[in-house]
């Protein structure tokens, strides 16, 4: 049947069968090739000139482009670029945006991996990070903008003190200074809250929490407004201004306001290489086809959880921009019209001793670090993720001993409601038998019940 019939054993093994068998999947077919068989001599030289087709997955695939697609839209943005994870994500934006020399102005109150990326790696190429304190102030953020600042960056709502920015005050600061606003907006998702319709001009998610919702990948998006203006900001970004290395047209005039992004795709991600699993592109496709369902029940479970636990006597504080206790309620009113997320933390009295005793008799939740699963998650950030923050740090991030922080899933809330009161009764017990720590005696005494 093949022209391979005549073949040796070892040639047909390689060839025989591996022709696409022509068919209409009504699922996202998984491209999982390295490359891409060329039509023809002019076909590959082709390729190779205007980018047109695919060639090698790492510089294009029709499984991660029809995610990239589907992501955009649902964040109203133009193009999108899929990485191999959320930290390649904000990696790969901010390398295709700074240059050595460069500053960029960011919120406080981002995730550890995000700070330790600026703090670490690229203060090493001579790019400098200002972080705004109080980033409810526009003018906190004019002030720190300086003649080098060719970023502002932020968290939609932040992990996990839930401090929420007004977007749109923000990126017109950005945009008096012709700079992008760049928003990390992983734990809001484009379900509950699109930061380029508030004027941001780039959105980075980490895609293995709520987009890929089950927690079995990884991966990362950069997702553009394709609003890139040449003419305003070109001086601030000479790379995509200048003509090519061998004297070709710049990216600006190749792809107009999608300069950005087009230099994102075709310089920086395919060089620095983070190229996400074909298979993982597809698992995160798959996962967004429920977003709105998932994020609606979990923002409902949250809320439930967050108001019961703000009513408990072992609890001391709730974080949840849900509830009106928190300092940016009125904020999440405006921006969060259908949900306030599920990602929170609260503070129990008890201390270490209550954490530990809590995160060791949970059943329905999962002890992990990790977010925006179906199933609820409790991590202790004092020993975890903020362990190696100093006591300063960690008190901006309302890190306290006794500070737990939550996932909540799509299960049945009486479920959740049920392991939280057996973890609570836990909390009190562990306090009877241990010993006042952290200064925290004061509150001891509040949980042992009379
Ligand atoms: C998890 C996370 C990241 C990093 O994403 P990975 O997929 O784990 O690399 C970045 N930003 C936020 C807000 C996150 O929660």
């Amino acid at each position: 049947m093949s022209v391979f019939g005549e073949d040796g054993f070892s040639t047909r093994q390689v060839h025989v069968g591996a022709d696409a068998i022509d068919a209409s999947p009504r699922a996202l077919p998984i491209h999982l090739t390295a490359g891409f068989r060329f039509g023809d001599f002019d076909g590959a030289a082709n390729h190779f000139g205007t980018g047109d087709g695919f060639g090698y997955t790492r510089t294009g695939n029709p499984t991660i482009e029809a995610v990239e697609r589907k992501l955009a839209s649902l964040e109203s943005g133009v193009q999108a670029q899929l990485v191999a994870s959320g930290q390649a994500a904000v990696a790969i934006t901010l390398l295709g945006l700074l240059s050595a020399g460069d500053h960029l102005v960011v919120s406080n109150h981002i995730y550890e991996g995000t700070r330790g990326f600026l703090l670490d790696s690229l203060s090493r190429f001579g790019i400098t990070t200002d972080f705004v304190g109080d980033i409810d102030d526009p003018d906190a953020w004019r002030r720190a903008i300086r003649p080098t600042t060719r970023v502002l960056f932020t968290e939609s709502i932040a992990n996990a003190r839930n401090d929420l920015v007004d977007i749109a005050a923000i990126a017109a600061i950005a945009d008096e200074h012709g700079i992008p606003l760049v928003v990390d907006n992983t734990l809001a998702t484009p379900y509950l809250l699109r930061p380029l319709e508030h004027g941001a001009a780039i959105v980075v998610h980490s895609a293995s929490k709520f987009l890929a919702g089950q927690g079995s990948v990884l991966g990362g998006v950069i997702i553009d407004d394709g609003r890139f203006d040449a003419e305003r900001s070109g001086a601030l970004f000479p790379h995509l201004v200048a003509r090519t290395r061998t004297g070709g047209p710049s990216f600006a005039e190749q792809h107009g306001g999608l300069a950005r992004i087009a230099y994102i795709r075709e310089s920086v991600a395919p060089r620095f290489g983070p190229t996400i699993s074909p298979l993982n592109a597809f698992f995160i496709g798959q996962g967004v086809e429920t977003l709105s369902l998932r994020v609606r029940q979990q923002s409902a479970n949250a809320l439930e959880v967050a108001r019961w636990l703000e009513a408990r006597p072992e609890v001391a504080s709730v974080d949840y921009i849900g509830l009106p206790s928190h300092r940016d309620h009125a904020l999440a009113e405006r921006y969060l019209p259908r949900g306030n997320g599920s990602v929170f933390q609260f503070t129990l009295r008890g201390g270490l001793e209550a954490a530990r005793a809590f995160v060791e008799s949970v059943r329905v939740f999962t002890h992990m670090t990790h977010l925006g699963d179906v199933r609820s998650l409790v991590l202790h950030p004092g020993t975890t993720s903020h362990a190696f923050r100093t006591d300063d740090e960690k008190d901006l991030q309302g890190v306290q001993p006794g500070t737990l922080r939550v996932s909540i899933g799509i299960e049945d809330l009486d479920d959740l409601l049920q392991d939280l009161d057996s973890a609570l009764r836990a909390t009190a017990a562990a306090a009877i038998g241990g010993s006042p720590i952290d200064g925290q005696a004061e509150g001891l005494t509040d949980t042992v019940p009379a």
